[in-house]
């Protein structure tokens, strides 16, 4: 059996946990295995539907009184998520384990190898399978590709984020059978886990979610710069990030920073003021489907991963967009 982890946050899917299935599926096509999904907490009937699109014949859904004490929505702790895992694997012996490699994937999963002495890699993007797995991992935010042996009775995986089309549409789907369980937790189960949630901006789209982001660099010169910025990214419903300049600044929290040490994002369209497009800011933007670069430098490193570009100051260049679509708009 091939198990994918399916991340929920407050009852709300990680979409990168259908590129770990869509890499589930082709290991359970390639063993002739049947295909299983984990999650924690509930599962929304949708879910459950678009699972079965996969061809997941069961999906255990693992809960827990100590996590949901007084709430719906089941709160985060890494190593009792791992621990959910862990019996499905005591129980079930999957051949693979995979889950996003988000930042809970990777971290739920270090936890269930630390708990059950098994192989893990992060951020694969292909894997073969066999006696030992082969597996294709990206190394350095990306820039490096490796090739490494997995052995193990059950090798966990993660998927690298935005590497891997999701694909539904070839697999016979399957009715869904649903396994709801509760976790047997220890008190070290616990001790890492949220207490409390301060949202940084309320009411405004996040920015790895954000369709439109407008990021800014160096060139934006203060944090009263990002003014204009702001102003764009609402005209457009967007998003507004930085470097690691702006945020290194104080210009921006570091919240906001894209790039390897950042959030990854993956908009339609990200707008990069004034970045010079290091290698490790781009790490973080390369998800996006297109990019805007608006910088006076014709041959900043942006320019060559640009699909549009405008030569010329940002102060100009970013308040004349603005107006001009205020001005289509009326
Ligand atoms: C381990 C490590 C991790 C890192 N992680 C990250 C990360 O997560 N994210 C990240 O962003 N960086 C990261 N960095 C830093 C990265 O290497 C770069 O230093 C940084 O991205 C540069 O930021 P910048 O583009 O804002 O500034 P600069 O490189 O100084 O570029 C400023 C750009 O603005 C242009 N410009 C100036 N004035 C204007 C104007 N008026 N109008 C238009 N354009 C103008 C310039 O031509 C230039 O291209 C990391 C570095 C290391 C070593």
């Amino acid at each position: 059996m091939i198990l994918t982890y399916i991340e929920q946050d407050r009852e709300k899917v990680n979409e990168a946990s259908f590129e770990a299935l869509t890499l589930a599926r082709q290991l359970a096509e390639q063993t002739n295995a049947p295909l299983h999904a984990i999650t924690i907490g509930s599962a929304a009937d949708e879910l459950v539907e678009r699972l079965g699109a996969f061809g997941v014949r069961t999906l255990h859904v693992a809960s827990s009184e100590a996590l949901s004490a007084g709430n719906t929505a089941v709160e985060y702790a890494p190593a009792a998520y791992a621990q959910s895992i862990v019996e499905i694997i005591h129980a079930q012996k999957p051949a693979a384990v995979l889950a996003a490699g988000s930042e809970r994937g990777n971290e739920i999963m270090a936890h269930v190898a630390a708990k059950t002495n098994l192989p893990m890699a992060a951020n694969c993007i292909e894997v073969q399978a066999g006696d030992a797995y082969i597996v294709t991992r990206q190394r350095w935010g990306g820039s490096l590709f490796e090739q490494a042996k997995l052995k193990g009775a059950t090798k966990l995986l993660t998927v690298a984020p935005n590497s891997i089309p999701v694909v539904t549409n070839s697999f016979v789907a399957q009715t869904v059978g649903t396994n709801k369980f509760v976790t047997t937790l220890s008190e070290n189960d616990l001790r890492t886990r949220i207490i409390s949630r301060v949202e940084t901006s309320s009411g405004k789209v996040s920015l790895g979610e954000a369709r439109v982001v407008v990021g800014g660099g160096r060139g934006v010169g203060s944090a009263e710069g990002f003014k204009i910025l702001e102003e764009l990214a609402d005209l457009l419903g967007g998003a507004v990030g930085g470097s690691r300049v702006v945020t290194g600044l104080g210009w921006r929290p570091h919240a906001d920073q894209i790039g390897q040490t950042g959030n990854r994002i993956q908009p339609e369209l990200y707008i990069s003021c004034g970045v010079s497009g290091a290698i490790q800011h781009l790490v973080g933007a390369k998800g996006a489907k297109h990019i805007l670069a608006i910088n006076t430098d014709p041959d900043a490193s942006i320019m060559y991963k640009a699909d549009y570009a405008v030569i010329g100051d940002l102060h100009q260049v970013v308040p004349a967009i603005s107006a001009e679509m205020r001005k289509r708009r009326g």
